[in-house]
């Protein structure tokens, strides 16, 4: 499946313009800036896939992801879809952005059927943050699988990944939804992008 290109099928601003459900869904979360662009784009090999961007927020859309060569027809749907999600917790965006995209990021957790899992990314360099929690809250409440990955993790030295890997283990612990195993990767060094492959081809056929 990541052998072949993907390719962007639509940008979604509101419920109301999500795609019907059709294939498994997998989707990705964090804060802005956290390297989400960068590890979508290693996970399919593609450098422009999604936008990587040193301005935090600019990505304000559900953006839909497929691999090539499927009509979208019933009987000829992808075998899964990837949904990069708006970066959260950009305090500079002005308030009626940030509500606008908080709310249909909280729609689309609570309220879509083929969602099979949610790949929350933490800035290695920064672990689990407040809003993360809350995030991590509503999927919880939801009883939406997710998993942790923690991103740029060649910013940090080995001792203080194993820390910080440590820490966030004994902070979902207690989490329902939470999958007990955390992936480390580095979208610049290649590492764990395999791992996170796997990981998502599994939790897609679920
Ligand atoms: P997004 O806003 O979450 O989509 O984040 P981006 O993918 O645009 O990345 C934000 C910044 O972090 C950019 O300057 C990237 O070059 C940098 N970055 C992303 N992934 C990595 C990584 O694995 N290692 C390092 N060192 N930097 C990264």
């Amino acid at each position: 499946l990541f052998a072949r290109p993907w390719i962007f099928i639509r940008g979604v601003p509101a419920m109301k313009f999500l795609p019907p459900e059709g294939p498994p869904e997998v989707a990705f979360a964090g804060r802005s800036n956290v390297g989400k662009s960068s590890l979508i784009n290693a996970l399919v090999g593609q450098k422009g896939l999604a936008r990587t961007s040193n301005t935090p927020g600019r990505t304000q859309e559900l953006n839909y992801f497929v691999p090539e060569g499927y009509s979208g027809e019933a009987g000829d749907l992808p075998p899964m879809a990837l949904v990069d999600m708006p970066g959260y917790g950009f305090a500079k965006a002005p308030k009626a952005q940030v509500e606008a995209w908080t709310r249909l990021i909280f729609d689309y957790l609570r309220g879509r059927v083929t969602l099979k899992r949610v790949y929350l990314l933490i800035d290695a360099r920064h672990g689990v943050k407040k809003i993360d929690e809350e995030v991590m809250d509503l999927l919880d409440k939801a009883a939406v699988s997710y998993q942790l990955v923690l991103t740029k993790s060649d910013k940090i030295k080995q001792a203080a990944l194993a820390k910080l890997l440590e820490e966030t283990r004994r902070k979902i612990g207690k989490r329902p939804a939470a999958f007990p195993e955390i992936l480390a990767t580095s979208a610049e060094k290649g590492r764990g992008i395999d791992d996170l492959r796997a990981a998502i081809v599994l939790a897609a056929s679920a």
